[in-house]
């Protein structure tokens, strides 16, 4: 029994070591255009700035540790067509050129995806980069050592692009960020979004809201940026505005894809066509929150679905599920820690919900105890049952409150359980209540007063 896998990095790695633990007679081969295996594309920043040191700690497992575990990754090989009714795979070896034909039994699609390079003239200048994978670094890296530049323009207030902007400022690069929204972090609420940018703002970061590039300048090599009535030098851009699903070659191959643009499947991880699994950032999931399509693609659910494609495409049956996602996620800029989880306000009147939320500041701490820190939590409700739909937070400790409130929309739990959750307390720990506790009493109040006929929102 042959398992092939299209794509060899969280996915596609984590499908072929769980296909292999599970089943010791399977042959597994894994195509990886990129020169690497099992990178992790969230270190790359933290790369560019030499923050994480060592470009080889980036790379989970080489093709020989994999071949260790009788693993056949083939770097540096693409996979152009899946002819789905033979089980046939044309694939070119990108070093050689040379094409050639492989068969599968069953077959894992994690092709992950792509940074979208907007049709903006000037993109193709020198100078003027994505960042993605691995190589894009490594050029991005060496650009910088040969160039020296002392501006640089980060396009996209995305956390890609915010964290970009931090670690290019870390090496002294005077940045400018620009962002085509109202606000960055548009993911978040516009409270959140205010704190990113004053703290881009307060470590020196120039912050362009509602501006769309319109051209990068510069002969051969970029030296401007312009945008509306503006230009802005600069010696080096690096674009986050986006990222898409690679789908073409499923597609091609008849698999459905979802109305999210991203493959289909189901919560086996199983596409429309047989004996082809797929998973990771090329696959659109449901949002357990609002039950609506999503594709929200991050690292740790492409892990998760890769364990449960791998499972069940190595035992063949419908071993493990993958019930869906919350979209929860975290970054951080400069000192700032940012994470939601669940739906935003915006994204829950969107999906029908009437909300009802309560924000307030507190601290990570006792206020008392030295160094004290302030965060910002939101609370996001459903007005008819109470029930928690989302959460953002913004601030010191932005992670613990993140992951308790991701906790309780897992378990689908409503404002009231949250007033009375029995959490850890000691001063040097956090407030004797939670400002989870605190949030969910504010919002406890507005029920109140909606009961007793004043709306909830006033
Ligand atoms: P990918 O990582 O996209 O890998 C797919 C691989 O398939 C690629 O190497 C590609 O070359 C290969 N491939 C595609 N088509 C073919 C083909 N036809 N033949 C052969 N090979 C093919 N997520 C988080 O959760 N937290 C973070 O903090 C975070 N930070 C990030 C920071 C950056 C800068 C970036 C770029 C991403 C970050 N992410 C983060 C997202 C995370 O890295 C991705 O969600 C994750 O890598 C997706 O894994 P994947 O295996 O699905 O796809």
């Amino acid at each position: 029994m042959r398992l092939v896998i299209l794509g060899g990095v969280a996915a596609g790695t984590k499908a072929a070591s769980r296909a292999r633990r599970l089943n010791p007679e399977l042959e597994i081969t894994v195509y990886q255009e990129e020169p690497e295996p099992s990178i992790s594309e969230c270190g790359l920043p933290y790369f560019l700035s030499g923050v994480v040191r060592k470009r080889e700690v980036l790379i989970a497992r080489t093709p020989e540790q994999f071949a260790e575990r009788d693993i056949e990754v083939l770097v540096r090989h693409r996979v152009e067509r899946i002819d789905a009714a033979g089980k046939k795979l044309s694939v070119r070896d990108l070093r050689t050129g040379e094409a050639f034909d492989d068969t599968y039994d069953r077959l894992i699609i994690a092709t992950g995806a792509r940074a979208v390079l907007p049709p903006i003239p000037g993109a193709e200048l020198e100078g003027v980069f994505k960042l993605r994978f691995l190589t894009d670094s490594d050029e991005i890296g060496s650009y910088i050592e040969e160039r020296t530049p002392g501006k640089a323009t980060v396009v996209g207030g995305g956390y890609i692009g915010l964290e970009v902007a931090e670690n290019l400022c870390r090496l002294g690069l005077e940045v400018s960020l620009i962002e085509g929204e109202d606000r960055v972090a548009l993911a978040y609420g516009p409270e959140v979004s205010e704190n990113v940018e004053v703290e881009l703002k307060a470590n020196g970061v120039g912050v362009y809201t509602g501006k769309k590039v319109d051209e990068f300048t510069g002969k051969g090599r970029v030296e401007g940026v312009k945008f509306g009535d503006r230009e802005l030098e600069t010696d080096l851009a690096i674009v986050g505005i986006g990222i898409r699903p690679n789908v073409e070659l499923a597609e091609e191959a008849g698999v459905e894809i979802g109305s999210t643009g991203a493959i289909l499947v189901d919560r086996h991880m199983k596409t429309s066509v047989p004996d082809i699994w797929a998973a990771g950032d090329c696959v659109e999931t449901i949002n357990l929150t609002s039950g609506r399509p999503a594709w929200v693609p991050l690292g740790d659910t492409a892990n998760q679905m890769g364990r449960v494609a791998g499972t069940n495409a190595a035992t063949g049956y419908e071993t493990l599920e993958f019930p869906g996602i919350l979209s929860t996620g975290i970054f951080k800029v400069f000192d700032l820690g940012v994470g939601k989880t669940g739906l935003s306000e915006k994204d829950a009147t969107e999906a029908g919900f009437e909300v009802v939320s309560a924000g307030l500041w507190a601290h990570d701490r006792a206020a008392y105890y030295p160094d004290a820190q302030k965060v910002f939590l939101k609370l996001i409700a459903d007005r008819a049952t109470g029930r928690l739909l989302g959460a953002e937070a913004a601030g010191s400790g932005a992670d613990k409150l993140t992951d308790i409130c991701a906790t309780a929309l897992w378990g689908r739990l409503s404002y009231p359980d949250l007033v009375n959750i029995d959490l850890a307390y000691a001063p040097p720990y956090g407030p004797a209540l939670s400002p989870v506790i605190q949030a969910a009493t504010i919002l406890s109040g507005k029920f109140d007063r909606a009961r007793e006929g004043v709306r909830a929102s006033e």
